[in-house]
């Protein structure tokens, strides 16, 4: 289940992934994002980071629980 083709596309490369912090093993967290959706980047010495996304970077819908919760609060 995705918002756009362009996050579906992404996710297939994997530049996207959509998983639980817990899930995030190979990897750093370089921001706090209470979000299951992450830009993975890897650099040259194979080191990989996520980014946590609070909206899709493509449609611009937001993708993040903590943007739910703080929605539902209204
Ligand atoms: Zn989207």
């Amino acid at each position: 289940m995705t918002c756009c083709d362009e996050m579906a596309r992404a996710q297939t490369e994997e530049a996207i992934v959509q998983k639980e912090k817990y899930e995030l093993a190979d990897g750093r967290i370089l921001n706090d994002v209470e979000t299951e959706f992450f830009i993975r980047s890897a650099n040259e010495r194979g080191r990989v980071s996520y980014f946590g996304l609070n909206y899709c970077p493509f449609c611009g819908r937001p993708l993040s629980r903590g943007l739910w919760f703080a929605e539902k609060k209204k």
